[in-house]
């Protein structure tokens, strides 16, 4: 959906796309950096870098070095030292939105409300088939 939004960075009116969340210039900007980011990544030497020499070897800060690999600009399957930070604990992951170990509390705390859904329906069960026993016959 397009519409009207301020940009994050200046402020200024621009028009928001799914793929355009700034304005034009800082979007210009921005490719810049990006064009930054990829060359030095292209070379054959920093294939191994991690995201603290990605922004000390560009200049371009993490945030945004971010910003494109999530969006998918930055293959980072091609990087092995290159990830994004879970947002529950930040600790750097590679895939999906949750690391390892705040995936498996999620987990945990699914299946714990899971467990406690069954308990509640089970008590209505229970109450509902007392009150056919004990209702008078017709
Ligand atoms: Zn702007
Ligand atoms: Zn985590």
């Amino acid at each position: 959906m397009n519409e009207l939004a301020n940009c994050p960075n200046c402020d200024g009116l621009f028009v928001q796309t799914q793929f355009r969340t700034v304005c034009n210039d800082c979007y210009q900007k921005e490719e810049r950096k990006f064009d930054a980011v990829y060359s030095y990544l292209r070379k054959r030497e920093n294939r191994s870098a991690n995201i603290d020499e990605v922004v000390a070897g560009t200049g371009v800060e993490e945030e945004l070095v971010l910003k494109f690999i999530r969006l998918g600009r930055i293959q980072i399957s091609n990087f092995k030292n290159l990830g994004y930070p879970c947002e529950k604990c930040r600790a750097m992951i590679r895939e999906g939105k949750l690391c390892l170990s705040c995936k498996k509390d999620l987990e945990a705390q699914i299946s714990q409300m899971n467990r406690e859904e069954d308990r509640l329906r089970q008590k209505v069960q229970e109450s509902r088939n007392t009150y056919y026993a004990n209702s008078p016959e017709k």
